[in-house]
């Protein structure tokens, strides 16, 4: 068994870091502020120069074939990347990429939203969430009717990431309603300007997701992405992808808040003497680290068992969980140990509490990924230990 990384992956893992420290950290008393007037941390054009700066370098499409001028990288190594950028809280992603999905697109439909979202000319959402479809995704009623060589989309997408932003959308619908949504739901690329509206949801994070209105759309059978009747199995890959990202991202905040809280430890001192020399404080470092560390070997076997070409489902839901929670606690634990310092705005903890609170309920409740890790142990698709 090996845990090192490899040569590429340390100088690809140092180059994200000093690009973190160079060109985030720097911004993140100007991110503070913004969020404390309600606005995004980077704007469009300053996320726009700083992934343009990045590719300089040769950082541009993390997961983009090479065939589509990206880096084509491993997921062990896009999760390290994850855990990296996750120590800042600048919003920061490395630009082209596009939706794991899309390559299912046709000729003519990679010249028209692949290649231009790659470049950045154009921004997609992914919508399968429906006011009555969340946890219980395959309920989704959003309806594609038939009319000619067209569909007529009918119904409500909500919490759609990106969804404010987007000019178009990969929108799961149902086709054939009897078949339900697992057979018959079907992905239509859908542009704004073919008449869906989009309306703001506001969070208690920086995530400002979209519920989007579909009232007769009606969309060209050219549109369909993939297959008629594979809606489904393209919602799961999409969704799939994000199982092992969110918690290495987790990993990253929990690293740079843990740090934190040991250098305040260490500095601020009650009754005479630094709260670290108290056990309760002790305690606290001492579990984060724990959780911390035992939540990275469970994204890193996860992404190794993705570029292994396995079944990565179970160990991505496994870190999934254990990442979420594991920085909620961390975060809750590090704001505990700053004491009122950690309760204001002065500081980022207050603003990580109310971040990653998010990290428990999108891509997967908590609830779901228990509920899937139990069904594949009591059903025998998996086994307790290791194989
Ligand atoms: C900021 C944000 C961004 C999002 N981005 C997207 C996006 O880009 N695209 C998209 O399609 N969706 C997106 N979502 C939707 C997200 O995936 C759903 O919110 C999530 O799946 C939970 O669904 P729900 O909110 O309807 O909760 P519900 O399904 O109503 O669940 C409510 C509670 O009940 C629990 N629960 C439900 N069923 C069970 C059960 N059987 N056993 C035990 N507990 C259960 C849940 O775990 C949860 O705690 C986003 C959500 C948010 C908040």
């Amino acid at each position: 068994m090996e845990f090192g990384l490899t040569d590429e992956q340390r100088a690809i893992r140092d180059t994200v870091r000093d690009f973190v420290r160079k060109e985030l950290t720097p911004r993140e008393p100007a991110v503070l502020a913004r969020d404390r007037r309600g606005e995004p941390g980077l704007t469009r054009d300053e996320l726009t120069a700083l992934q343009a700066k990045a590719r300089g370098f040769g950082f541009w499409g993390l997961s983009t074939p090479e065939e589509y001028g990206g880096m084509d990288l491993d997921a062990v190594t896009q999760a390290l990347i994850h855990t990296e950028l996750g120590r800042t809280y600048v919003p920061f992603t490395f630009g082209g990429e596009a939706d794991n999905i899309l390559y299912e697109a046709n000729d003519a439909q990679r010249a028209e939203y692949l290649l231009p979202t790659i470049e950045g000319d154009r921004i997609s959402c992914f919508a399968i969430t429906e006011p009555g479809a969340g946890s219980d995704a395959a309920n989704i009623r959003l309806a594609a009717r038939r009319d000619g060589d067209d569909w007529l989309l009918s119904g409500e997408k909500t919490f759609i990431t990106g969804g404010n932003d987007a000019d178009f959308a990969i929108v799961i619908a149902l086709t054939d309603p009897a078949a339900g949504a697992r057979g018959g739901s079907t992905a239509f690329l859908v542009d704004r300007s073919m008449g869906w509206r989009s309306s703001p949801i506001v969070t208690m994070g920086p995530a400002e997701p979209a519920s989007l209105f579909f009232d007769q759309v009606r969309v060209p059978s050219s549109h369909v992405l993939g297959e008629v009747g594979q809606g489904w199995q393209l919602a799961m890959r999409w969704i799939g992808r994000g199982r092992y990202l969110i918690p290495a991202r987790a990993v990253g905040i929990a690293e740079r808040a843990l740090s934190m809280a040991v250098e305040y430890a260490n500095t601020r001192e009650t009754f005479g003497a630094p709260i670290a020399a108290n056990q309760a404080i002790q305690w606290m470092i001492a579990d984060s680290e724990l959780e911390l560390e035992a939540a990275r070997l469970l994204v890193l076997r996860a992404a190794w068992l993705v570029d292994s070409g396995a079944d990565a489902r179970h160990a991505a839901s496994m870190a999934k969980l254990s990442g979420a929670t594991m920085v909620n606690r961390v975060i809750d634990r590090v704001l505990q140990v700053h004491g009122g310092m950690g309760y204001t705005r002065e500081l980022p903890i207050e603003r990580w509490y109310r971040e990653v609170r998010l990290f428990r309920i999108f891509e997967g409740t908590d609830e779901m990924q228990r509920l899937i890790l139990a069904r594949d142990l009591l059903r025998g698709y998996t086994k307790v230990g290791l194989g």
